[in-house]
């Protein structure tokens, strides 16, 4: 006999597309969210929540595709109105038309808000629960409820709340769903509530849908679960308004890596898609045009990131003493930091990860150290510039052609009228560069000096041209630092190409323009050496 325990399974159910588009600043093109639905999908999620059918065009246009998914892709609206049968309900029609393997309804469990918001009466919300539910199942379609309120509802009348949620599952819910809608639950409450529930409605029924807003989205969740709820509800990055949602992209490499859960539990989620998680949760930044949280927990570029040598050298003997899962799980990786305080240990371990061969007793390293240090008490961050540190590596180990020179540039800031009589700003650069004994001039127009500087240095670089056609600046940061007698400027400058790769180059001068100048030409130089230019 094998001594092997049968684990349980855990539902996880994303409301990315619903409730993560909640957030302020997220608009999700109809694009979008059949990508992001394809995304979660792969990823191994049990629930896609697609959207309100009937709210918005663009929820009901993608509810009335036809899709190719594993996942049980969810359509969520309200329950039947108060007062309305549920055959005479429009809300209630669209959700029932929409072509959706599940609907998630929506109902009120704290008996305050049924008398304040819904104007009816305890039994009138009940009957519209049951009523709905009936409908859904009768259409062949699986069904949840989102008991909305319920942990606040819960402490203001249990009695009502346990009721609710008791009619869902009797009327043949799959998933009675614990909201925590206000977010301002902690984990014990969750644990002891979760824990009353699962009395009336047994767990494998109980789901839990926590928000953020004491940043205990996730402990919430892993609460109802030891609790002995079965469904996690929540976003990707923790998406979601005001402080978010439960974030999933910390969840689950929880479940999947920490042996209390992982030992218990399996989720849909394998080990080989938990390796593409970091890339998931950086795909969905992308297309919101953010940039990463860098300490985004399992996922962020510090998340295993380390700056002391003294660490340094300890992490390549033994990764494990310093880190609480293996970034690669994740799909992320080590980082040794090169800073001010950084010994030689993490000088070498970044150029092994970087690819160049040195041996490390050569005295070029001691050299690439002290220019680092020298360059860091000026105001480089090399830290933060990845891709400038390898180009100074590589520089200084001798490996970089000289693929082009700027030979001079010019850059104007005018302030006009224009024909509308609005005072405009523009700016305007020309930029001389040499390629091969050539001269080629390039102007550019921008909505500042900086933008029209990199328009004018990428309109033309000869025969590295194509090089850079996918070349794209996602971010641009500026801080002045008070350096000694005289303050100066350092630029971040994170560049993106058409593979998906990010890097992020620096510049250090008195004058803001030149600062950009530098860290724009490290972009450029960096992209040219990784696409194997030759001189
Ligand atoms: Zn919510």
């Amino acid at each position: 006999m094998s001594g092997e325990m049968t684990r349980e399974r855990l539902h996880l159910y994303d409301t990315t597309l619903r409730d993560g588009a909640q957030t302020n600043g997220v608009d999700f093109t109809l694009h979008d969210k059949v990508a992001i639905a394809g995304m979660l999908d792969e990823l191994g999620i049990d629930y896609v929540e697609g959207g309100y059918p009937g709210a918005n065009p663009i929820d009901t246009e993608l509810f009335a595709q036809s899709r190719q998914l594993r996942t049980t892709f969810t359509a969520f609206g309200m329950t039947r109105r108060p007062g309305r049968s549920a055959s005479n309900d429009p809300g209630l029609k669209a959700l029932l038309d929409a072509k959706a393997d599940a609907i998630c309804f929506v109902a009120k469990s704290w008996d305050y808000h049924v008398r304040v918001a819904l104007e009816c009466t305890l039994e009138e919300n009940l009957a519209s629960i049951r009523d709905s539910i009936r409908a859904a199942k009768a259409a062949g379609r699986e069904v949840l409820l989102d008991c909305e309120h319920f942990f606040d509802g819960y402490k203001a009348n249990p009695q009502y709340a346990l009721a609710c949620a008791q009619a869902a599952y009797e009327e043949g819910a799959r998933w009675v769903v614990l909201c925590d809608t206000n977010g301002g639950t902690l984990p014990h409450e969750v644990e002891n509530i979760v824990a009353e529930v699962v009395k009336r409605v047994p767990g494998d029924h109980v789901g839990i849908h926590a928000h953020n807003d004491t940043e205990q989205g996730v402990a919430n969740s892993l609460a109802a679960v030891l609790a002995g709820a079965r469904q996690i509800q929540g976003t990707l990055n923790g998406l979601g308004e005001r402080c978010g949602n439960a974030n999933l992209v910390s969840i689950i490499p929880t479940l999947k890596l920490k042996p209390q859960f992982s030992e218990k539990f399996e989720i849909g989620v394998s080990q080989e898609k938990l390796a593409s998680l970091t890339h998931v949760s950086r795909v969905l930044d992308e297309m919101l045009n953010r940039a990463p949280n860098r300490h985004a927990p399992y996922v962020g570029a510090s998340a295993f990131a380390t700056k002391a040598g003294i660490h340094a050298s300890a992490i390549l003997k033994e990764p494990a003493t310093y880190e609480h899962v293996a970034p690669d799980a994740v799909g992320n990786r080590r980082r040794l930091m090169v800073s001010d305080q950084a010994g030689k240990s993490n000088v070498l371990f970044e150029l092994e990860r970087i690819g160049i061969k040195v041996d490390k007793d050569d005295s070029r390293i001691a050299a690439l150290l002290e220019e680092v240090k020298q360059r860091e008490a000026v105001g480089y961050a090399y830290e933060a510039a990845d891709a400038s540190f390898e180009l100074l590596a590589r520089r200084m180990l001798g490996k970089v052609p000289n693929y082009f020179d700027v030979t001079q540039f010019d850059v104007n800031i005018e302030q006009r009228i224009n024909a509308k009589g609005e005072r405009v700003t523009v700016s305007m650069a020309v930029v001389k560069v040499r390629v091969d004994g050539k001269d080629l001039i390039s102007a550019g127009e921008g909505n500042g000096p900086v933008n029209a500087l990199d328009v004018a240095l990428r309109k033309d670089i000869g025969k590295y041209q194509s090089y850079i056609e996918g070349l794209e600046l996602t971010d641009y940061r500026v801080r002045i630092l008070n350096g000694g007698t005289q303050a100066v400027t350092r630029v971040l400058i994170e560049s993106q190409d058409e593979t998906g790769e990010r890097w992020t180059t620096v510049g250090v001068s008195p004058n803001i323009i030149d600062a950009s100048f530098q860290a724009l030409m490290d972009s450029i130089i960096y992209k040219l050496v990784k696409s194997g230019a030759s001189a």
